[in-house]
């Protein structure tokens, strides 16, 4: 068997470098090595690039997403064996601790996001996952595995920290801050629960166009205008839930801004600084403010919705690379808007 394979290793701020590193193999009986067959960049792993996560160490292998095939199962996994095509979880979880009973896998005390973080992530050929048995899914026959590996992150995320957190109900007004990935998430499964408007603030144009694609009503160019007076001057007294998914201290001021009273702020954005919370107003308007990290405990419900064609997460792919190139991957999905780059996805 070979012992040697390349992946894509985080050297510190700004350094990263596709090397021949070890192959992982099985350290507890609890995990699997997983031949990776489709994998993807997502912004946290920019975020990393940039100096953003001190947490992950230098010497990472980057990626928490992807699909793959099982090569190795330790000798307790039950749920899967050699062979099995299947859904790798951003978010890894023992099952059995206190969070994870209360299906909050996010804050797994031996598990979390760990993947691409604190332990070798995806990015490679071959990656090992802790708890196996809780950490994976599996493909269904016939799935097109591409799509699936919006699965791993992105559609969780979107759906948990911004669809149900934001409490989007059936004639709801929603603004959707970001029109990045996550933003698309958030937008596609907004989509189960019939919200009567849907605007989408971006300051790229092309982006905007793709979520009018999608199901948006509204599009607000925050570049061209003042996303805040355009909402208030064409509905009653805001939105219903305005949902954060960018992280930056203006786009969550926006939100602030637009929830109206009664309503939600949603924040699914990565923030590196403080923001400015207007409590001051919010106090008195009955407002609610959530605020999290996936815990992907709606990813066996999504996959269904994805199989059935209800949602169709190939639409968020705009470009495929080999893992031999995953610089130039890099490169393209940092320089998005120029790109016109949404999701890339990066093969073997
Ligand atoms: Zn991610
Ligand atoms: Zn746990």
């Amino acid at each position: 068997m070979k012992k040697i394979m390349k992946g894509l290793v985080y050297g510190g701020p700004g350094k990263i470098e596709l090397k021949e590193i070890p192959r992982p193999e099985l350290l507890k009986p609890t995990d699997v090595v997983v031949k990776v067959l489709k994998t993807t960049i997502c912004g946290t792993d920019l975020g990393i690039l940039h100096g953003k996560t001190p947490s992950c160490l230098p010497g990472t292998t980057l990626g928490h997403e992807g699909v793959g095939i099982v090569d190795e199962a330790g000798s307790s996994v039950r749920n899967f064996k050699k062979g099995d095509h299947v859904i790798i979880s951003c978010i890894t979880s023992d099952g059995s601790c206190e969070y994870c009973k209360k299906q909050m896998y996010a804050h797994c005390e031996d598990g979390g996001w760990i993947l691409g973080h604190l332990v070798n992530g995806t990015q490679a050929e071959y990656v090992r996952i802790p708890h196996a048995d809780n950490s994976l899914h599996h493909v269904p026959a016939r799935a097109d595995e591409e799509a699936l590996v919006m699965l791993s992150d992105i559609l969780p995320t979107g759906h948990e920290i911004g669809v149900l957190n934001g409490r989007v109900k059936p004639g709801d007004t929603i603004a959707i801050v970001g029109a990045g990935p996550i933003g698309m998430s958030v937008l596609l499964t907004a989509l189960f629960y019939s919200p009567a408007r849907i605007f989408m603030i971006d300051l790229d144009g092309n982006r905007l166009k793709m979520a009018k694609k999608f199901g948006a009503t509204d599009l607000i160019n925050s570049e061209k205008e003042d996303a805040v007076k355009a909402i208030m001057s064409s509905t009653k007294d805001g939105v219903d839930v305005a949902i954060e998914a960018v992280g930056y201290p203006a786009t969550f001021d926006i939100c602030q801004q637009i929830v109206r009273p009664g309503g939600h702020i949603a924040n699914v954005g990565v923030h590196g600084k403080p923001v400015d919370l207007q409590l001051q107003k919010l106090w008195i308007r009955n407002i609610t403010l959530t605020t999290g990290l996936v815990n992907t405990n709606t990813t066996p419900m999504l996959l269904k919705t994805v199989m059935s064609g209800k949602i169709d997460p190939n639409q968020l792919i705009t470009h495929h690379f080999k893992l031999d190139d995953v610089l130039k991957a890099y490169g393209v999905f940092g320089n998005a808007g120029k790109e016109k780059a949404m999701k890339v996805i990066i093969s073997p």
